[in-house]
């Protein structure tokens, strides 16, 4: 099976999973978006007003903060692909729940295996401590682990792991923005190392 089927059909097992309840509460669940073939991953925590709304990750102004990130460092969405560690919206925004990470997750952990991302970049402390723990490194504060480049083994290779913060909180403090700029710089000159 090719990547485009495996990622075609597992969307459509996310927005029919009724695993867990948000299942039950969302509009539409948000399997993810870009490309395929990407090296960059980014996952955020979960959807929110807007994502639920449309079915795509990242397109409230969380996303309008991502969408300056990247085109500050000239990627463009379409050539990353985005996602979340939990498909439907927690009601109210509120933090996704131990439970449902765990029931999401292995969809997460699909899309990793398909499209073989040779740099993942967590969002914000819960997909941090997902991820890290996944690849078997210790989660610290994000305060301290953003921006580190962290290496792991997997079936397909090697892959770099670079936690950044959440791109909402740039929206209420300047100065985590300047970092997340920092960071992606560090993104970018990672991405060329690579290729
Ligand atoms: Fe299924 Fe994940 Fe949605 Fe829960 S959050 S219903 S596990 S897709
Ligand atoms: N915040 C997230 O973590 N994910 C989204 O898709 C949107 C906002």
């Amino acid at each position: 099976m090719g990547k485009s089927e495996a990622m075609k059909g597992l969307e459509e097992k996310i927005k029919a999973c009724k695993k867990c309840p948000l299942g039950e509460l969302r509009t539409n669940a948000v399997p993810g978006s870009g490309s395929y073939d990407a090296k960059i991953m980014f996952v955020g925590e979960a959807p929110g007003y807007w994502e639920d709304q449309k079915g795509l990750p990242f397109v409230g102004r969380a996303g309008k903060v991502l969408d300056e990130l990247l085109e500050s460092v000239g990627l463009k969405r379409e050539e990353v692909y985005i996602t979340n560690v939990v498909k439907c919206r927690p009601p109210n925004n509120r933090d996704p729940m131990e439970e449902e990470i765990k029931a999401c997750s292995p969809y997460l952990d699909k899309q990793i295996d398909i499209i073989r991302p040779k740099i993942i970049v967590p969002l914000g402390r819960y997909s941090m401590a997902y991820i890290l723990n996944k690849f078997g490194f210790e989660a610290e504060p994000i305060s301290k682990m953003h921006g580190k480049i962290l290496e792991a083994g997997t079936l397909f290779g090697k892959v770099v792991i670079m936690p950044m913060y959440h791109p909402a909180v740039a929206l209420y403090k300047p100065q985590l923005r300047e970092e997340l700029e920092k960071d992606f710089k560090k993104l970018k000159e990672v991405l060329e190392s690579l290729s």
